[in-house]
């Protein structure tokens, strides 16, 4: 008779959209908070006055992160960037989620074509005569 084996329970993971944005002010510096749908249009700081174009590929904004609410404690979380699209663990209840990346984001496409097309290495001289 097989031994029990109790089946390990799976978290479901929930894939959610983030909000928005936390931003340095390129102006005084303090930190902004601001609706993924201001990407791309020019915002002005509420501290400072200071009105930039809130482009993600500003370098003066490249120390951003990124916030949702989780969907099993409805805590506010905030990650970096990098985790869009990964699956990750909200840090207060542990719960799983997977946060859906920007679709529409203004950041130029990375190249999607592998490059190794350009990149063959020259065909080998036919001259040369295998034995
Ligand atoms: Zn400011
Ligand atoms: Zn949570």
């Amino acid at each position: 008779m097989p031994a029990f084996v109790p089946l390990p329970v799976i978290e479901s993971v929930i894939e959610l959209n983030f909000e928005g944005y936390f931003v340095p002010c390129p102006g005084c510096q303090k930190e902004l908070r601001i609706n993924r749908k201001y990407v791309g249009q020019h915002v002005s700081c509420k501290h400072c006055q200071t009105s930039f174009c809130f482009d993600l590929t500003n370098p003066a904004l490249k120390n951003l992160s990124v916030f949702a609410d989780c969907p099993h404690c409805e805590k506010s979380m905030r990650f970096a960037p990098k985790y869009l699209g990964l699956k990750a663990a909200c840090r207060f209840c542990d719960g799983h989620l997977k946060i859906l990346p920007a679709e529409n984001s203004s950041v130029p496409p990375s190249p999607a074509l592998p490059s190794q097309a350009n990149h063959q290495p020259a065909l080998r001289s036919v001259a040369t005569n295998p034995r």
